[in-house]
C-alpha cells in the first residue's frame, strides 16, 4: 500500500526534496493478537454479499469458512470479525443457537471436536455498516453519491492493522493463506470487482451477481471489492509463465485515460519478472476508486484512487510500487507488522527498479539519490526518531523508516551482494517461499545460503540497528615505484550517523583511476572504524574514488560528473554547485556531502565551533584541467547548521583538508547570502575535505553596542580579516588600541579618532601570519578598559 501525500516541493535554495508519504499516528501501541493462525487454519473463504443500496453504507449475506486445525482436539473457532451483526451460525449445516461476539472476536463451539486432517465448514450471516480505520486510511468506502464502494485491506492506525475483518469473519494476521470464492451482488448498472477471475454474471431482474475466484490463496487482507459503474480496459501480457490477462477497472468515460497512464505496464511487469520471477498470479488487474490519499495492493486487483489515472504518466511510480507488491508482500508476505520493510521497503526500492528498466540507469541512480537525500534528511522527523527497519514499533508500521528507509537498505543489499547474486536470490526466494510468510531473519538467513555471502553482519547493522553508517577512503599511498605493478595502499574509514555500532564485514565500492582515466574497480572489505588494503595495479593512480557509482546507500549524497565546459553545474543534493572558470580538458568531478561528523583533527584556533553534522569531499581527476569555485550552501537548520550558526552576529568561515590523514586549515572565501542562508564560496577548488566552522559572537566581541554612556563597547567588523579592521568605540575620550599576538607579544599599536559619541580606528595586519589575536583599548593614562579577539584569516 501507499499513502500519498505531496510529490515535489522546492526549497527556498531550490535544493529537490524528495516527498515521500507521511503517515503518522498518534498512539504507541503494542500489536494485539486476536485470533490465532497457530491453531486454526482456513482454507478457503466463500464470501457472499449484497452491495446493493450504496445509500445505505451497508452489507449483508454470509460467508463460509472451509477450515482444518492444527491441534487435536479442537473444539472451539475464534475469528476476528470489527463491528458488524451476526444474524446466525451454522457448522458443517447445522445450526447452531450460541455464539459469543464482542464487535472484535466472534467464537462459538464446534458441533464435533476436530483432529489434525478434519475438516469444517463454517458458514457466518451477518450484516452492517462496515467501518473506516479512525485515522481515515483504510477500511470500507461507499461514496457519498452512492456511486461507489469499496474496501482497502489496511487500516493504518488500527491493531491489527489487517482489515479483512471489516467486511468478512477470518483469521486476519500475515500469515494465515486462503483461496477465496467472492459472490458480490449489485443494482444493475453497477460492478463488482473482486480478486482473480470473473467466472460468471447471473443477471437479475434488478440486480446482478458478480462471482470471482482467486485461486492463488493470499492472507486476508488482501480480499477486496470494489462496486461502481465499471468497464474493464483489457490487454494481455505475455509474461514468463504464458499468457496473463490485464484487466483495469475504470469508469466507462476513463477508457483513453487509463491506457495513456497505463501505457508501461507490461514493460513494469518484464522488468519485474526479469528481477524477481515470473508474475504468479492468474491476471493483472487495478480497480479505479474515488480514493485520494494513495492506493492498496489487493492481489490481482489493486485498488487506485480514480484522479492518478489522469491520462499522464505522473503517477506511474505508484502503479509500479503496488504492483511490485505482486512480489514483496502477497506472494512473499511479512510474517508480522514489524516485519513490514519486507514489503513495503522492497516496493519502494521497485519504484527505482522498474526506472531502471523502463528509463534506464541513469533514472534508477536519480531516484535512489533523492529517495536517500529525503531519508537522511527527514525520515527522523517525520517518525519522531532514528528506527531499526527490524521490529518497528506498531504505530510505525507504515511510516518512513519502513517505507523510505527501508529502500535505500534493499538498494545497499544490492551493492552489497553485486547486481549477479542479487537477482538470482531474489529469483529464488519469490520461487522458494511463494505463497508464504517470512520474517526479517527468514530473509536474512535465505540469503546466506542462497549466495554464500553471509549477511548477519549487513543485517545487524543496516536492518537491526538505527541510524546510518558512512564510508570514505581516509587517504592512499602509490608509493615511489617508477613501473608497473604499483602498490597501492588505500585507507578506509567508518563514521556513524545516530547510530550506536560500527558495521562489520562492510564491502565498499572503491574505483583507482590514473590521470589518463585507466580505472580499475573493487569492493575493500573491512570492519570496525578503519580498514586498509594493498593493491597491485598496473597504473598508478591519481585518485581514488569511493562508492563512485552510488552502490551503498551509506551517510553520503554523491553526485559525479565529467565536465568538458566551463560555467556554472549544480550537484543536485550534495548542498553546492561549481562554477568552472577555465578548463583545458575533460574532468571527473566528484562531490560527496557526507551527513557525518568530520573529525576535529587539527582545530587549534580558539573560539571556532566546527559543524558537528556534515563537511564535503571533492574529488576530480585530473585536477590540474580545471580551476573553479566551489559554493557551499550553510543554512540554519534543524539537525543542519544550526549547531554552529547561533547567533546573526557569528562569524562563518571555511576549513579544508587535503585528505583524512591532515589537519584542517583555514581557506580563504567570501560569503553571500543573509546569516541564516547562503553560500560559502571559495575559489581554485581542490581534492580535498571541506567543513563549516563558526567563531562564538561572545568570543569574538562582534556584537553591536548601543551608544549608552558609561557603558563601553568596542565593535570590530569584519572579522576575520585577512586585510583591514575597523574598530569603533561609542566613547569619544582620547583612547588607542594594542594589537597582541596569541602568546601575548605586542604586534601593534591603532590610534583611535574621536567623533560625536564615538571614536574610530584603522588596521591593517600588512601579512602577519594567519591566526588569533587580542586587541586591548587603553586610555590615554595607559589603562585597559576593554579586551576582545580578533583573527587574521589567510
Ligand atoms: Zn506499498
Amino acid at each position: 500500500m501507499k499513502k500519498v501525500s505531496s510529490l515535489i516541493i522546492f526549497s527556498l535554495f531550490s535544493l529537490l526534496i524528495h516527498a515521500q508519504s507521511t503517515p503518522r499516528c498518534q498512539h504507541q501501541m503494542t500489536p494485539i493478537k486476536t485470533t490465532t493462525s497457530d491453531t486454526m487454519d482456513v482454507l478457503h473463504y466463500d464470501i457472499n454479499l449484497d452491495i446493493v443500496y450504496l445509500s445505505k453504507k451497508s452489507i449483508s449475506g454470509y460467508t463460509d469458512l472451509k477450515m482444518t486445525t492444527k491441534h487435536n482436539g479442537l473444539t472451539f473457532v475464534k475469528l476476528d470479525l470489527l463491528k458488524l451483526s451476526i444474524d446466525s451460525i451454522n457448522v458443517d449445516g447445522q445450526s447452531i443457537s450460541s455464539w459469543s461476539y464482542n464487535d472484535t472476536i466472534l467464537s462459538f463451539a464446534l458441533v464435533n471436536a476436530m483432529n489434525i486432517g478434519d475438516t469444517v465448514i463454517c458458514s457466518v450471516y451477518y450484516h452492517g455498516m462496515p467501518i473506516k480505520d479512525p485515522s481515515g486510511w483504510g477500511g470500507f468506502y461507499f461514496s457519498n453519491d452512492s456511486t461507489f464502494a469499496f474496501n482497502l485491506g489496511i487500516g493504518m492506525q488500527d491493531n491489527p492493522h489487517n482489515y479483512g475483518r471489516i467486511w468478512f469473519p477470518c483469521i486476519d494476521d500475515f500469515v494465515d493463506r486462503a483461496t477465496y470464492d467472492i459472490n458480490i451482488r449489485v443494482k444493475n448498472g453497477k460492478l463488482a470487482v473482486c480478486n482473480g477471475t470473473l467466472e460468471s454474471t447471473v443477471i437479475g431482474t434488478n440486480s446482478t451477481e458478480y462471482r470471482w475466484k482467486l485461486h492463488n490463496d493470499i492472507p486476508a487482507y488482501l480480499a477486496s471489492v470494489a462496486v461502481g459503474p465499471y468497464v474493464a480496459v483489457l490487454d494481455t501480457f505475455h509474461g514468463a509463465n504464458g499468457a496473463i490477462p490485464i484487466a483495469i477497472y475504470v469508469k466507462s468515460n476513463m477508457v483513453n485515460q487509463a491506457l495513456a497512464s497505463f501505457a508501461n505496464l507490461k514493460q513494469i511487469l518484464a522488468a519485474f519478472e526479469q528481477y524477481y520471477g515470473p508474475y504468479r498470479w492468474e491476471r493483472v488487474g487495478y480497480v479505479g476508486v474515488p480514493f485520494s490519499s494513495g492506493a492498496m495492493e489487493h492481489a490481482t486487483n489493486i485498488a487506485i484512487g480514480l484522479g492518478y489515472i489522469n491520462g499522464t504518466l505522473a503517477y506511474e511510480t505508484l502503479f509500479a510500487h503496488e504492483l511490485s507488491h505482486h512480489w514483496f508482500g502477497d506472494l512473499v508476505t511479512c510474517s508480522s507488522a514489524s516485519d513490514m520493510w519486507l514489503n513495503e521497503g522492497w516496493a519502494v526500492f521497485s519504484e527505482s527498479m522498474y526506472q531502471e528498466m523502463v528509463y534506464g540507469k541513469e533514472a534508477y541512480k536519480d531516484n535512489m539519490r533523492g529517495l536517500l537525500y529525503d531519508v537522511l534528511k527527514n525520515t527522523h522527523g517525520r517518525d519522531g526518531g532514528y528506527y531499526a527497519l527490524a521490529g518497528i514499533p506498531h504505530n510505525l508500521t507504515y511510516g518512513s523508516t519502513i517505507y523510505d528507509k527501508g529502500g535505500t537498505v534493499a538498494h545497499s543489499l544490492r551493492g552489497y551482494l553485486g547486481d549477479a547474486k542479487f537477482f538470482n536470490m531474489l529469483n529464488a526466494y519469490m520461487s522458494q517461499k511463494a505463497f508464504s510468510s517470512q520474517s526479517s531473519t527468514d530473509f536474512r538467513d535465505f540469503i546466506t545460503t542462497n549466495t554464500g555471502i553471509n549477511v548477519n553482519d549487513f543485517f545487524s547493522s543496516w536492518v537491526d540497528e538505527p541510524g546510518f553508517v558512512h564510508f570514505s577512503v581516509d587517504s592512499f599511498y602509490s608509493g615511489t615505484g617508477m613501473n608497473p605493478p604499483y602498490s597501492v595502499q588505500v585507507w578506509m574509514r567508518q563514521r556513524l550517523n545516530h547510530k550506536p555500532n560500527f558495521a562489520n564485514s562492510n564491502r565498499v565500492p572503491i574505483t583507482f583511476m590514473d590521470n589518463q582515466w585507466n580505472r580499475v574497480d573493487t569492493i575493500i572489505e573491512f570492519s570496525g572504524v578503519t580498514g586498509s588494503q594493498t593493491y597491485s595495479l598496473g597504473f598508478k593512480p591519481t585518485a581514488v574514488f569511493c562508492d563512485l557509482d552510488e552502490r551503498l546507500a551509506d551517510a553520503t549524497t554523491d553526485y559525479a560528473k565529467v565536465i568538458h565546459n566551463t560555467g556554472l553545474i549544480d550537484l543536485p543534493l550534495t548542498f553546492s554547485k561549481i562554477d568552472v572558470k577555465q578548463i583545458s580538458d575533460s574532468v571527473l568531478i566528484q562531490m560527496t556531502h557526507n551527513w557525518v561528523a568530520p573529525d576535529s583533527i587539527g582545530i587549534t584556533y580558539p573560539g571556532l565551533r566546527i559543524s558537528s553534522r556534515h563537511y564535503w569531499t571533492v574529488n576530480s581527476i585530473p585536477s590540474s584541467n580545471y580551476d573553479a569555485r566551489i559554493s557551499f550552501h550553510y543554512y540554519k537548520g534543524v539537525d543542519f547548521d544550526n549547531d554552529i550558526i547561533k547567533n546573526k552576529d557569528d562569524s562563518l568561515v571555511i576549513l579544508y583538508r587535503p585528505h583524512g590523514a591532515m589537519a584542517w586549515q583555514k581557506v580563504k572565501f567570501t560569503k553571500t547570502g543573509p546569516w541564516i542562508a547562503g553560500y560559502i564560496e571559495v575559489d581554485h577548488a581542490q581534492n580535498g575535505d571541506y567543513v563549516l566552522a563558526a567563531y562564538d559572537y561572545n568570543y569574538l566581541g562582534l556584537h553591536d553596542y548601543k551608544n549608552v554612556r558609561g557603558k563601553l563597547k568596542m565593535k570590530v567588523k569584519p572579522n576575520p580579516s585577512s586585510s583591514v579592521f575597523n574598530f569603533e568605540v561609542n566613547d569619544d575620550r582620547p583612547a588607542y588600541i594594542v594589537i597582541y599576538d596569541s602568546v601575548g607579544k605586542e604586534i601593534a599599536k591603532v590610534e583611535m579618532v574621536c567623533q560625536v559619541d564615538k571614536s574610530k580606528g584603522i588596521w591593517s595586519p600588512n601579512g602577519l601570519p594567519s591566526g588569533h589575536y587580542i586587541a586591548v583599548l587603553f586610555s590615554m593614562d595607559g589603562s585597559p578598559s576593554y579586551k576582545t579577539s580578533i583573527i587574521i584569516s589567510e
